[in-house]
Protein backbone atom coordinates (compact mmCIF):
# COMPACT_ATOMS: atom_id res chain seq x y z
CA UNK A 1 0.00 0.00 0.00
CA UNK A 2 1.48 3.65 -0.71
CA UNK A 3 0.27 5.28 1.89
CA UNK A 4 2.54 7.47 3.72
CA UNK A 5 1.65 8.50 7.50
CA UNK A 6 3.26 11.90 8.80
CA UNK A 7 4.99 11.46 12.05
CA UNK A 8 2.72 11.45 15.11
CA UNK A 9 3.74 14.77 16.42
CA UNK A 10 5.16 17.71 14.71
CA UNK A 11 8.62 18.63 16.47
CA UNK A 12 7.55 21.98 18.53
CA UNK A 13 10.01 24.66 19.26
CA UNK A 14 8.85 25.51 22.74
CA UNK A 15 7.22 24.43 25.38
CA UNK A 16 4.14 26.61 25.19
CA UNK A 17 3.00 25.84 29.08
CA UNK A 18 5.74 27.87 30.98
CA UNK A 19 5.14 31.24 33.24
CA UNK A 20 8.44 32.54 32.55
CA UNK A 21 8.33 35.21 29.57
CA UNK A 22 11.46 35.55 27.74
CA UNK A 23 12.07 39.03 25.90
CA UNK A 24 14.00 40.51 23.75
CA UNK A 25 14.41 44.25 23.41
CA UNK A 26 16.28 44.94 20.62
CA UNK A 27 16.76 49.02 20.91
CA UNK A 28 20.52 51.17 21.08
CA UNK A 29 18.58 53.66 23.59
CA UNK A 30 19.84 52.43 27.11
CA UNK A 31 17.37 54.88 28.41
CA UNK A 32 14.56 52.84 27.43
CA UNK A 33 16.58 49.38 27.39
CA UNK A 34 16.60 50.07 31.67
CA UNK A 35 13.64 51.13 31.62
CA UNK A 36 12.13 47.92 30.53
CA UNK A 37 13.74 45.79 32.37
CA UNK A 38 12.79 47.96 35.34
CA UNK A 39 9.41 47.69 34.84
CA UNK A 40 9.24 44.13 33.88
CA UNK A 41 10.91 43.02 36.56
CA UNK A 42 7.63 43.88 38.72
CA UNK A 43 5.53 40.53 39.84
CA UNK A 44 2.27 39.82 37.82
CA UNK A 45 1.44 37.09 36.04
CA UNK A 46 4.58 36.04 33.62
CA UNK A 47 7.89 36.55 35.38
CA UNK A 48 10.24 38.54 32.32
CA UNK A 49 13.57 37.33 31.70
CA UNK A 50 15.06 40.36 30.21
CA UNK A 51 17.70 40.63 27.31
CA UNK A 52 18.93 43.04 24.80
CA UNK A 53 20.26 43.18 21.58
CA UNK A 54 21.24 47.19 20.63
CA UNK A 55 20.77 46.31 16.33
CA UNK A 56 19.02 44.61 14.32
CA UNK A 57 22.14 42.26 13.05
CA UNK A 58 22.34 41.38 16.25
CA UNK A 59 18.87 40.64 17.34
CA UNK A 60 18.94 38.58 14.16
CA UNK A 61 22.23 36.29 14.59
CA UNK A 62 20.45 35.89 18.43
CA UNK A 63 17.20 34.59 17.45
CA UNK A 64 19.19 32.27 15.41
CA UNK A 65 19.83 30.34 17.98
CA UNK A 66 18.06 31.63 21.24
CA UNK A 67 14.27 31.35 22.21
CA UNK A 68 12.18 33.94 22.81
CA UNK A 69 8.75 34.69 23.61
CA UNK A 70 8.64 38.45 22.82
CA UNK A 71 10.07 40.85 20.98
CA UNK A 72 10.03 44.78 21.53
CA UNK A 73 11.51 46.48 18.36
CA UNK A 74 12.61 50.19 18.06
CA UNK A 75 11.43 51.36 15.00
CA UNK A 76 14.50 53.02 14.25
CA UNK A 77 17.58 50.97 15.05
CA UNK A 78 21.39 51.86 13.66
CA UNK A 79 21.36 49.27 11.00
CA UNK A 80 17.90 48.18 9.56
CA UNK A 81 13.96 49.75 10.52
CA UNK A 82 11.55 47.70 13.02
CA UNK A 83 9.73 46.24 9.22
CA UNK A 84 13.27 45.36 8.13
CA UNK A 85 13.81 43.26 10.99
CA UNK A 86 10.26 41.94 11.44
CA UNK A 87 10.91 40.47 7.72
CA UNK A 88 14.20 38.63 8.59
CA UNK A 89 12.84 37.18 11.54
CA UNK A 90 10.12 36.01 9.88
CA UNK A 91 12.02 34.66 7.01
CA UNK A 92 14.18 32.90 9.06
CA UNK A 93 11.68 31.36 11.68
CA UNK A 94 8.96 30.61 8.90
CA UNK A 95 5.94 30.18 11.24
CA UNK A 96 7.97 29.90 14.17
CA UNK A 97 8.36 34.25 15.11
CA UNK A 98 7.80 34.84 18.15
CA UNK A 99 4.81 38.17 18.22
CA UNK A 100 6.92 41.68 18.34
CA UNK A 101 5.88 45.05 19.21
CA UNK A 102 7.07 47.73 18.03
CA UNK A 103 8.49 50.79 19.78
CA UNK A 104 7.93 54.34 18.57
CA UNK A 105 9.33 57.24 19.29
CA UNK A 106 7.12 60.61 19.30
CA UNK A 107 4.97 60.53 16.30
CA UNK A 108 6.15 57.55 14.87
CA UNK A 109 2.73 55.91 14.56
CA UNK A 110 2.95 55.75 10.52
CA UNK A 111 6.21 53.66 11.18
CA UNK A 112 4.22 51.28 13.54
CA UNK A 113 1.35 51.04 11.02
CA UNK A 114 3.27 49.44 8.81
CA UNK A 115 5.29 47.32 11.31
CA UNK A 116 1.92 45.80 12.30
CA UNK A 117 1.20 45.56 8.41
CA UNK A 118 4.36 43.39 7.83
CA UNK A 119 3.49 41.28 10.96
CA UNK A 120 3.76 43.23 14.39
CA UNK A 121 1.71 42.08 16.60
CA UNK A 122 1.14 45.46 18.65
CA UNK A 123 3.17 48.78 18.85
CA UNK A 124 3.43 51.09 21.92
CA UNK A 125 4.65 55.04 21.89
CA UNK A 126 7.95 55.63 24.12
CA UNK A 127 5.76 57.97 25.50
CA UNK A 128 3.40 56.32 27.11
CA UNK A 129 5.41 53.46 27.79
CA UNK A 130 4.49 52.45 31.92
CA UNK A 131 4.68 49.25 33.87
CA UNK A 132 0.56 48.87 32.63
CA UNK A 133 1.21 49.50 29.26
CA UNK A 134 3.96 47.57 29.07
CA UNK A 135 3.29 44.35 30.51
CA UNK A 136 0.11 44.16 29.06
CA UNK A 137 1.10 44.57 25.51
CA UNK A 138 3.24 41.94 26.15
CA UNK A 139 1.17 39.61 28.26
CA UNK A 140 -1.72 39.92 25.28
CA UNK A 141 1.30 39.31 22.44
CA UNK A 142 2.21 36.24 24.43
CA UNK A 143 -0.97 34.51 24.91
CA UNK A 144 -2.16 35.28 21.77
CA UNK A 145 0.48 34.06 20.54
CA UNK A 146 0.42 30.84 22.54
CA UNK A 147 -3.27 29.80 21.81
CA UNK A 148 -2.41 30.27 17.90
CA UNK A 149 0.55 27.57 18.59
CA UNK A 150 -2.19 25.16 20.38
CA UNK A 151 -4.37 25.73 17.55
CA UNK A 152 -1.83 25.26 14.76
CA UNK A 153 -0.80 22.36 16.85
CA UNK A 154 -4.18 20.95 17.50
CA UNK A 155 -4.75 20.82 13.71
CA UNK A 156 -1.63 19.16 13.04
CA UNK A 157 -2.74 16.06 15.09
CA UNK A 158 -5.79 16.03 13.78
CA UNK A 159 -4.40 15.83 10.03
CA UNK A 160 -2.44 13.41 11.27
CA UNK A 161 -5.34 11.61 13.40
CA UNK A 162 -7.52 12.29 9.84
CA UNK A 163 -4.32 10.70 7.88
CA UNK A 164 -4.53 7.48 9.90
CA UNK A 165 -8.56 6.91 9.96
CA UNK A 166 -8.09 7.35 6.47
CA UNK A 167 -5.33 4.04 6.17
CA UNK A 168 -7.05 2.49 8.41
CA UNK A 169 -10.56 2.51 6.31
CA UNK A 170 -8.27 1.52 3.32
CA UNK A 171 -6.75 -1.35 5.28
CA UNK A 172 -10.44 -2.67 6.22
CA UNK A 173 -11.06 -1.78 2.55
CA UNK A 174 -8.86 -4.23 1.40
CA UNK A 175 -9.25 -6.76 4.00
CA UNK A 176 -12.91 -7.09 3.23
CA UNK A 177 -12.14 -7.40 -0.39
CA UNK A 178 -10.15 -9.98 0.10
CA UNK A 179 -12.48 -11.83 2.58
CA UNK A 180 -15.50 -11.54 0.78
CA UNK A 181 -13.81 -12.93 -2.34
CA UNK A 182 -12.79 -16.17 -0.68
CA UNK A 183 -16.70 -16.51 0.87
CA UNK A 184 -17.49 -15.33 -2.43
CA UNK A 185 -15.77 -18.01 -4.88
CA UNK A 186 -16.55 -21.30 -3.15
CA UNK A 187 -20.44 -19.87 -2.11
CA UNK A 188 -21.14 -19.61 -5.48
CA UNK A 189 -19.93 -22.87 -6.15
CA UNK A 190 -22.05 -24.34 -2.97
CA UNK A 191 -25.22 -22.28 -4.92
CA UNK A 192 -24.75 -23.91 -8.09
CA UNK A 193 -24.79 -27.48 -7.11
CA UNK A 194 -28.16 -26.71 -4.86
CA UNK A 195 -29.51 -25.04 -7.93
CA UNK A 196 -28.82 -28.51 -9.77
CA UNK A 197 -30.10 -30.62 -6.68
CA UNK A 198 -33.37 -28.39 -6.78
CA UNK A 199 -33.97 -28.13 -10.46
CA UNK A 200 -33.79 -31.99 -10.72
CA UNK A 201 -31.02 -32.50 -13.01
CA UNK A 202 -29.85 -35.31 -10.73
CA UNK A 203 -32.77 -36.91 -9.96
CA UNK A 204 -35.98 -36.57 -8.69
CA UNK A 205 -37.20 -33.71 -5.65
CA UNK A 206 -40.40 -33.33 -3.60
CA UNK A 207 -41.73 -30.45 -3.05
CA UNK A 208 -41.05 -30.49 0.28
CA UNK A 209 -37.08 -31.10 -0.68
CA UNK A 210 -37.37 -28.36 -3.05
CA UNK A 211 -38.81 -25.45 -0.63
CA UNK A 212 -35.65 -26.56 1.60
CA UNK A 213 -33.26 -25.95 -0.86
CA UNK A 214 -35.13 -22.65 -2.07
CA UNK A 215 -34.14 -21.51 1.74
CA UNK A 216 -30.90 -21.94 1.25
CA UNK A 217 -30.31 -20.56 -2.28
CA UNK A 218 -31.85 -17.52 -0.31
CA UNK A 219 -29.42 -18.35 1.79
CA UNK A 220 -26.67 -18.22 -0.31
CA UNK A 221 -27.41 -15.02 -2.12
CA UNK A 222 -27.81 -13.35 1.33
CA UNK A 223 -24.55 -14.28 2.31
CA UNK A 224 -23.50 -12.92 -0.73
CA UNK A 225 -24.99 -9.92 -1.09
CA UNK A 226 -24.05 -9.09 3.16
CA UNK A 227 -20.80 -9.30 1.80
CA UNK A 228 -21.38 -7.12 -1.06
CA UNK A 229 -22.91 -4.35 1.21
CA UNK A 230 -19.63 -4.58 3.42
CA UNK A 231 -17.43 -4.22 0.71
CA UNK A 232 -18.97 -1.53 -0.32
CA UNK A 233 -19.68 0.87 2.84
CA UNK A 234 -15.92 0.22 3.35
CA UNK A 235 -14.43 1.10 -0.59
CA UNK A 236 -17.38 4.16 0.46
CA UNK A 237 -15.20 5.51 3.63
CA UNK A 238 -12.31 5.03 1.75
CA UNK A 239 -13.18 7.08 -1.06
CA UNK A 240 -12.39 4.03 -3.24
CA UNK A 241 -15.40 4.72 -5.36
CA UNK A 242 -16.42 7.47 -8.11
CA UNK A 243 -19.66 7.63 -10.18
CA UNK A 244 -19.22 7.73 -13.89
CA UNK A 245 -21.92 10.00 -15.35
CA UNK A 246 -23.60 9.07 -18.53
CA UNK A 247 -27.05 10.58 -19.95
CA UNK A 248 -29.70 8.65 -18.48
CA UNK A 249 -33.30 7.86 -18.71
CA UNK A 250 -34.97 7.79 -15.28
CA UNK A 251 -37.95 6.12 -16.66
CA UNK A 252 -35.91 3.12 -17.79
CA UNK A 253 -33.53 2.75 -14.68
CA UNK A 254 -37.48 2.58 -12.80
CA UNK A 255 -38.54 -0.05 -14.98
CA UNK A 256 -34.90 -2.25 -14.34
CA UNK A 257 -35.73 -1.80 -10.67
CA UNK A 258 -39.49 -2.64 -10.97
CA UNK A 259 -38.08 -5.89 -12.77
CA UNK A 260 -35.81 -6.87 -9.81
CA UNK A 261 -38.43 -6.73 -7.04
CA UNK A 262 -41.52 -8.25 -9.55
CA UNK A 263 -40.92 -11.42 -7.27
CA UNK A 264 -40.65 -10.27 -3.66
CA UNK A 265 -43.82 -8.27 -4.67
CA UNK A 266 -45.77 -11.10 -5.97
CA UNK A 267 -44.42 -13.39 -2.99
CA UNK A 268 -45.68 -10.66 -0.55
CA UNK A 269 -48.90 -10.17 -2.31
CA UNK A 270 -47.78 -6.05 -2.43
CA UNK A 271 -48.86 -3.81 -5.00
CA UNK A 272 -46.22 -1.56 -6.86
CA UNK A 273 -47.03 1.15 -8.63
CA UNK A 274 -45.10 2.91 -10.46
CA UNK A 275 -45.32 6.49 -12.46
CA UNK A 276 -42.84 9.41 -13.86
CA UNK A 277 -43.84 12.40 -15.28
CA UNK A 278 -43.44 13.59 -18.74
CA UNK A 279 -41.64 16.80 -18.19
CA UNK A 280 -38.66 14.22 -16.34
CA UNK A 281 -35.77 15.08 -19.02
CA UNK A 282 -32.52 12.97 -19.04
CA UNK A 283 -30.25 13.27 -16.49
CA UNK A 284 -26.36 12.60 -16.04
CA UNK A 285 -26.10 10.09 -13.43
CA UNK A 286 -24.02 6.74 -12.50
CA UNK A 287 -27.22 4.88 -13.91
CA UNK A 288 -25.91 1.72 -12.25
CA UNK A 289 -25.78 3.59 -9.03
CA UNK A 290 -28.94 5.35 -9.13
CA UNK A 291 -30.41 1.68 -9.77
CA UNK A 292 -28.51 0.55 -6.48
CA UNK A 293 -30.01 3.39 -4.58
CA UNK A 294 -33.72 2.89 -5.98
CA UNK A 295 -33.12 -0.85 -5.44
CA UNK A 296 -32.44 -0.42 -1.98
CA UNK A 297 -35.17 1.73 -1.01
CA UNK A 298 -37.82 -0.70 -2.93
CA UNK A 299 -36.02 -3.05 -0.98
CA UNK A 300 -36.39 -2.10 2.15
CA UNK A 301 -40.05 -0.68 1.22
CA UNK A 302 -40.52 -4.45 0.69
CA UNK A 303 -39.52 -5.66 3.55
CA UNK A 304 -40.60 -3.71 6.26
CA UNK A 305 -44.59 -3.44 4.80
CA UNK A 306 -46.80 -6.45 5.61
CA UNK A 307 -48.55 -8.27 2.67
CA UNK A 308 -51.60 -6.83 1.26
CA UNK A 309 -49.49 -3.16 1.71
CA UNK A 310 -49.48 -0.77 -0.73
CA UNK A 311 -45.70 1.03 -2.47
CA UNK A 312 -45.01 3.21 -4.83
CA UNK A 313 -42.33 4.75 -6.90
CA UNK A 314 -42.55 8.70 -8.65
CA UNK A 315 -40.15 10.12 -10.64
CA UNK A 316 -40.95 13.96 -11.19
CA UNK A 317 -38.61 17.06 -11.95
CA UNK A 318 -38.26 20.45 -10.95
CA UNK A 319 -37.61 22.59 -13.13
CA UNK A 320 -36.56 25.89 -11.48
CA UNK A 321 -33.85 24.10 -9.03
CA UNK A 322 -33.49 21.87 -12.28
CA UNK A 323 -33.36 18.74 -10.18
CA UNK A 324 -35.11 14.86 -10.37
CA UNK A 325 -36.85 13.88 -7.50
CA UNK A 326 -37.16 10.28 -6.86
CA UNK A 327 -40.52 9.12 -4.19
CA UNK A 328 -40.14 5.90 -2.87
CA UNK A 329 -43.48 5.41 -0.58
CA UNK A 330 -44.63 2.58 1.42
CA UNK A 331 -47.68 1.61 3.83
CA UNK A 332 -45.53 -0.38 6.16
CA UNK A 333 -44.86 -0.15 9.83
CA UNK A 334 -43.49 3.45 10.06
CA UNK A 335 -40.63 4.17 11.81
CA UNK A 336 -40.87 5.91 15.27
CA UNK A 337 -39.59 9.49 15.20
CA UNK A 338 -36.58 9.18 17.26
CA UNK A 339 -34.92 6.96 14.71
CA UNK A 340 -35.47 9.06 11.53
CA UNK A 341 -32.17 11.23 12.43
CA UNK A 342 -30.31 8.06 12.38
CA UNK A 343 -31.58 5.37 9.67
CA UNK A 344 -28.62 6.55 7.89
CA UNK A 345 -26.28 5.58 10.27
CA UNK A 346 -23.75 2.68 9.44
CA UNK A 347 -25.34 -0.41 10.93
CA UNK A 348 -28.20 1.08 12.33
CA UNK A 349 -31.17 -1.02 12.64
CA UNK A 350 -34.70 -0.27 14.89
CA UNK A 351 -35.36 -3.20 16.55
CA UNK A 352 -37.82 -5.55 16.01
CA UNK A 353 -39.26 -4.46 12.81
CA UNK A 354 -39.23 -5.70 9.90
CA UNK A 355 -39.76 -9.39 7.59
CA UNK A 356 -37.39 -11.90 9.38
CA UNK A 357 -38.31 -13.99 5.51
CA UNK A 358 -36.86 -11.12 3.64
CA UNK A 359 -33.68 -11.65 6.02
CA UNK A 360 -31.98 -10.11 8.28
CA UNK A 361 -30.26 -6.97 6.96
CA UNK A 362 -27.08 -5.22 8.07
CA UNK A 363 -28.14 -1.63 8.72
CA UNK A 364 -25.91 -0.52 5.81
CA UNK A 365 -28.43 -0.24 3.24
CA UNK A 366 -29.32 3.23 3.79
CA UNK A 367 -25.96 4.79 4.37
CA UNK A 368 -24.36 3.44 1.52
CA UNK A 369 -27.86 5.05 -0.41
CA UNK A 370 -26.85 8.67 1.11
CA UNK A 371 -23.31 8.34 -0.10
CA UNK A 372 -24.62 7.58 -3.49
CA UNK A 373 -26.69 10.30 -3.30
CA UNK A 374 -24.32 12.78 -1.67
CA UNK A 375 -21.57 11.71 -4.66
CA UNK A 376 -23.86 13.27 -7.06
CA UNK A 377 -24.79 16.25 -5.24
CA UNK A 378 -27.78 15.00 -4.39
CA UNK A 379 -30.04 14.60 -0.72
CA UNK A 380 -31.69 12.23 0.77
CA UNK A 381 -35.10 13.03 2.87
CA UNK A 382 -37.61 10.42 4.60
CA UNK A 383 -41.26 11.03 6.42
CA UNK A 384 -42.47 8.63 8.52
CA UNK A 385 -45.47 7.74 10.45
CA UNK A 386 -45.47 4.72 12.58
CA UNK A 387 -47.84 2.18 11.58
CA UNK A 388 -48.46 3.65 8.64
CA UNK A 389 -45.91 3.88 6.37
CA UNK A 390 -42.68 5.71 5.05
CA UNK A 391 -41.80 8.33 1.88
CA UNK A 392 -38.16 8.50 1.20
CA UNK A 393 -37.41 11.33 -1.49
CA UNK A 394 -34.35 11.49 -3.63
CA UNK A 395 -33.32 14.47 -5.33
CA UNK A 396 -30.61 14.24 -7.93
CA UNK A 397 -29.52 17.57 -10.17
CA UNK A 398 -30.07 16.64 -13.38
CA UNK A 399 -26.45 17.75 -14.22
CA UNK A 400 -23.11 18.04 -12.69
CA UNK A 401 -22.61 22.07 -11.90
CA UNK A 402 -20.14 22.35 -9.24
CA UNK A 403 -21.22 20.81 -5.20
CA UNK A 404 -21.88 23.88 -3.72
CA UNK A 405 -24.37 24.58 -6.45
CA UNK A 406 -25.64 21.29 -6.53
CA UNK A 407 -26.31 20.93 -3.42
CA UNK A 408 -27.90 24.73 -2.49
CA UNK A 409 -30.16 23.43 -5.20
CA UNK A 410 -31.36 20.41 -3.28
CA UNK A 411 -31.79 22.10 0.01
CA UNK A 412 -33.88 24.41 -1.83
CA UNK A 413 -36.02 22.03 -3.41
CA UNK A 414 -36.32 19.68 -1.01
CA UNK A 415 -37.71 22.21 1.30
CA UNK A 416 -40.21 23.05 -1.10
P1 LIG B 1 -31.36 -2.78 6.96
O1 LIG B 1 -30.40 -3.69 6.31
O2 LIG B 1 -31.56 -3.04 8.41
O3 LIG B 1 -32.65 -2.64 6.21
P2 LIG B 1 -30.94 -0.01 6.23
O4 LIG B 1 -29.71 0.83 6.39
O5 LIG B 1 -31.47 -0.20 4.85
O6 LIG B 1 -30.61 -1.37 6.94
O7 LIG B 1 -32.08 0.63 7.10
C1 LIG B 1 -31.80 1.03 8.43
C2 LIG B 1 -33.04 0.90 9.28
O8 LIG B 1 -34.02 1.86 8.86
C3 LIG B 1 -33.73 -0.45 9.15
O9 LIG B 1 -33.16 -1.40 10.02
C4 LIG B 1 -35.16 -0.10 9.49
O10 LIG B 1 -35.30 -0.10 10.89
C5 LIG B 1 -35.33 1.33 9.02
N1 LIG B 1 -36.01 1.39 7.70
C6 LIG B 1 -35.44 1.59 6.50
N2 LIG B 1 -36.37 1.66 5.52
C7 LIG B 1 -37.56 1.50 6.13
C8 LIG B 1 -38.93 1.46 5.66
N3 LIG B 1 -39.24 1.62 4.37
N4 LIG B 1 -39.89 1.28 6.58
C9 LIG B 1 -39.60 1.14 7.91
N5 LIG B 1 -38.35 1.14 8.39
C10 LIG B 1 -37.34 1.33 7.52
Amino acid sequence: MNTTLVPERMPQKKDTGTSKVRVLVIDDDPLCMSLCKRYLSRPGRYEFDVSSAPSGEEAIRRLATEDFDCLLVDYYLPDLTGTQVLQRIQTDAKDDAPPAIILTANGGEKAAISAVRSGATDFLPKRALSVGSLTRAITNAVDNSRLQQSIAARSRELKVANEKLQFRNEEISNFYQSVSHEVKTPLAAVREFIAIVRDGIVGPVTGEQMEILDHALDGCDQITSHFNELVEMTRLAARKISINRTETELSSVIIQCRAGVANAISAKTLTLETSIDDSVPSVFVDRNRINQVVSNLLGNAIKYTNPGGRISVAVTYDERADVARIVVADTGCGIAAEHLDRIYERLYQVDGIGDESMGAGLGLGLSITKEIVALHGGAINVESTLGEGSTFTVLIPREDTGLENRRERCEESITN
